[in-house]
């Protein structure tokens, strides 16, 4: 109003209109981050309305948020309503809030929703509290009610984004929209559709009538005739293909995920999404010739077998194309025979990329092997071995060197594969089939009585394996047979049911950094979603007695991949191409996760001090000489940038065995750092100040633990000016710009060091 007065006050005639921005997206497409990235940039006053923060923090209703828009409107602000608003009904009353004086505009957040999804899953510190598993569910849901908007409900301007360069592209306008700026009215962001995606479509929905290609692929009249409404409105089925598959069909790599969707998503198995899942490929049917109708007759079999036996899982059948005959086979065989949906499915996708690409939580495949059990022959083996890296020849190595037919082999994949980080596979389960095929080895000459055979115990075994993976995990996870105590950076849910979901992130490298132990106490119940890398402990009991070292004065089990700082501090020297500097007592090297610009570990070397819990008064010295050299590296990175502010401390309940003294930087600028037990370790008393553990230790012989882990799930709050902040995305936003003064406490005692 201050502008309009001005303007008037000039005597000049200006018609400053405010706008309300009404997103429409499913949960994951990105509403919130818009409105985030906008509102600094745009010199015009905007204010965000959020459903789920709108009753003081909490979720609120659809009242509030109205109240709240109309209330900012009168005061001369602009307006997002960042809530799903994906029909019609739902938007109504937002775009009555429009007049003469306030603009109604639509920006429409229509990407995939595979990417909503698996955005949504990963997030973590939601406002709403939709992340995790569940979100799958719930996105997919939400999708079904999708109508895009349309002009004709009374918006003034309507974006429409299918992707994210479309996304940046709005941004942009937006971000520039300066107080008295309008923005053109009508439909925009719908470019040049590709002539093949709508024959593709048309080809989807089974229409007797193709267009001529032609006549779609005359892409100037395309580009002014076609938008979502248009052809919603030539193309009936264009509705259709959304109910079915939740995607817009955008291009032809989309159209061919409706159809795989259209495939699985028969089943009600994403609301399944926890349980433990063996993803399968069709045993023998491929190289090695079976027939495929005895063959799905078998699969059936050996499912109902086991399906109710194994509990709480899913087993599923993948293959990589919506063609396969076997896949068509089962399915039909499974629905005839009633098989549940949710426990057993089919599954079109690439088995080492399941999760990644198509969001299916998965923890177990199984390779049809070859009898050398060697990478290499093409298929489904090929792929795996690929795709799993050296780690999986090495690791198969030491569980067997050839496998006969009808056999399996099961191998826990090692943290450096890739399956592992990426996809969240804990073990591959090699199995050898039957052989029909007279090019390869040990051909059964068409005798498919031995084959049929064959081809069962296969199958057979390879759920065996499964279940006993399975209930090993059970019994880790309730503790029965190692005393095992919470790792609190790690926090997961302990449930009755066995859950062997782990949340692998995108980021290679970042997977086992916070890979935790079991929570006996159930404390956290519920908090499996709020970890981003929550990844289950999959090793078999053989493997813990064997591998793992309890420190009997801790009672804590140190799992084999959380003992790689123990193995650097005790032979340095074979990790010359980690380590900083290696000194007699002590090994400085870079944090892997760093969770700021400069974030160093240094290392005790003395064998047995693993943590915290351990230090006496005579390693008094020691604590001092970690310190000390803590604070050279600091006086160095203090030279090459003076901006730079240091905390030097430890972890009070550390996830990595081997003393270790954090040397980071107070920026906390790190794609690494990712969630509210990432922060909170480095902004609560869970941090322990090197400073404070020697004073403690001197008083009083020991350090006094604050391992509370409820402090790791405290709100999140800026370090500086302890400001509450709903979500890591908005706290890296806030501290990136906060330059409030440091806590007293923190600048007492030389806590803090700041440049001289
Ligand atoms: P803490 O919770 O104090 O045990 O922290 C362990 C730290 O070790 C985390 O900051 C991890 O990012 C880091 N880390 C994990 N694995 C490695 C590794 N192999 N080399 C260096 N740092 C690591």
């Amino acid at each position: 109003m201050d502008i309009e007065n001005a303007a008037k006050a000039k005597g000049e005639e200006i018609n400053v209109k405010s706008v309300v921005v009404i997103l429409v997206g499913a949960p994951g497409s990105g509403k919130s981050t818009f409105c985030d990235q906008v509102m600094p940039s745009s010199t015009r006053p905007w204010v965000r309305i959020c459903q789920d923060t709108i009753g003081n923090g909490k979720s609120g209703t659809k009242a509030q948020c109205l109240k709240s828009a109309a209330s900012a409107l009168k005061d001369g602000k602009s307006v997002f309503i960042d809530r799903c608003n994906l029909d019609r009904e739902q938007r109504l009353e937002f775009v009555k809030l429009g007049g003469p004086n306030v603009d109604v505009h639509a920006v429409v957040l229509d990407l995939p929703a595979k990417l909503c999804i698996s955005r949504s899953i990963k997030r973590t510190g939601h406002e709403g509290n939709l992340q995790g598993g569940k979100a799958a569910a719930v996105v997919n849901r939400m999708l079904q009610k999708k109508e895009l908007p349309k002009l004709s409900e009374g918006f003034t301007r309507i974006t429409l984004c299918l992707n994210e360069s479309d996304v940046q592209a709005c941004l942009n306008t937006y971000s520039a929209l300066g107080p008295m700026d309008t923005l053109p009215n009508g439909y925009f962001g719908q470019k040049n559709p590709d002539a093949k995606i709508q024959l593709g479509i048309m080809k989807f929905l089974k229409k007797a009538e193709v267009p001529a290609a032609n006549t779609i692929s005359d892409a100037s009249r395309i580009q002014s005739s076609f938008s979502p409404q248009v052809f919603q409105e030539k193309n009936p089925g264009y509705k259709r293909v959304e109910n079915v598959s939740s995607f817009p069909v955008n291009t032809a790599k989309d159209l061919k995920e409706c159809e795989d969707l259209a495939v699985c998503s028969a089943g009600s198995h994403i609301l399944n999404d926890d349980a433990p899942t063996l993803a399968f490929p069709s045993i023998s049917t491929s190289d090695f010739q079976f027939d495929l109708e005895k063959a799905s007759d078998i699969i059936i079999k050996k499912v109902e077998e086991f399906v109710n036996k194994l509990g709480n899982v899913r087993l599923v059948l993948v293959d990589l194309s919506h063609r396969s005959k076997i896949l068509s086979l089962v399915k039909a065989k499974a629905t005839e025979k009633n098989i549940d949906s949710s426990k057993f499915f089919t599954f079109v996708g690439d088995i080492t990329r399941l999760c990644s690409e198509r969001g299916l939580h998965y923890n177990v495949i199984a390779n049809a092997a070859n009898w050398r059990l060697k990478p290499g022959g093409g298929g489904v083996n090929a792929s795996i071995f690929n795709a799993a890296g050296p780690a999986l020849e090495v690791a198969t190595k030491e569980q067997a060197k050839s496998l006969q037919p009808g056999k399996s082999v099961a191998v826990p994949l090692p943290s450096t594969s890739p399956l592992f980080s990426r996809e969240g596979i804990t073990h591959v389960i090699h199995v050898l089939g039957p052989n029909m095929n007279p090019q390869r080895p040990n051909c059964l000459n068409n005798d498919y009585i031995t084959g049929c055979k064959v081809l069962s115990e296969a199958y057979t075994s390879l759920f065996e394996d499964f279940a006993s993976i399975v209930r090993t995990q059970a019994k880790l996870a309730k503790g029965k047979n190692v005393n095992l105590v919470t790792n609190p950076l790690g926090l997961q849910e302990h449930n009755e049911g066995v859950n062997m979901k782990h949340s692998p992130n995108n980021d290679q490298k970042s997977k086992r950094e916070d890979v935790n132990y079991y929570d006996k106490s159930k404390k956290y119940k519920g908090s499996l979603y709020e970890a981003e890398a929550n990844i289950h402990d999959f090793r078999t009991e053989k493997e813990h007695t064997n591998n793992d070292k309890i420190d009997a004065s801790t009672t804590k089990v140190w799992g084999s991949w959380a003992q790689a700082l123990y193995h650097i501090a005790m032979h340095p020297e074979k990790h010359k191409d980690v380590v900083l500097e290696i000194l007699d007592d002590v090994v400085i090297l870079h944090d892997l996760y760093p969770k700021a610009r400069r974030h160093l570990l240094v290392l005790t070397r003395s064998e047995g001090l693993d943590c915290l819990t351990a230090v006496r008064k005579e390693h008094l010295n020691l604590l001092r000489t970690m310190h000390d050299v803590g604070m050279r590296w600091v006086e160095k990175f203090l030279q090459e940038d003076a901006s730079l502010i240091f905390r030097l401390g430890y972890h009070s309940a550390p996830s990595m065995r081997q003393l270790h003294l954090h040397v980071i930087s107070q920026d906390f600028d790190s794609k690494h750092l990712k969630n509210k037990k990432h922060w909170n370790s480095f902004n609560t008393a869970f941090f322990y100040d090197s400073v404070d553990v020697i004073k403690d230790v001197s008083n009083h012989g020991k350090a006094t633990l604050r391992d509370d882990e409820s402090l790791l799930s405290t709100e999140l709050r800026c370090h500086r000016c302890r400001s509450a902040h709903p979500n890591i995305p908005r706290l890296k936003s806030h501290i990136s710009n906060c330059r409030a003064p440091f806590p007293h406490s923190l600048l007492q005692s030389g806590r803090l060091v700041l440049p001289p």
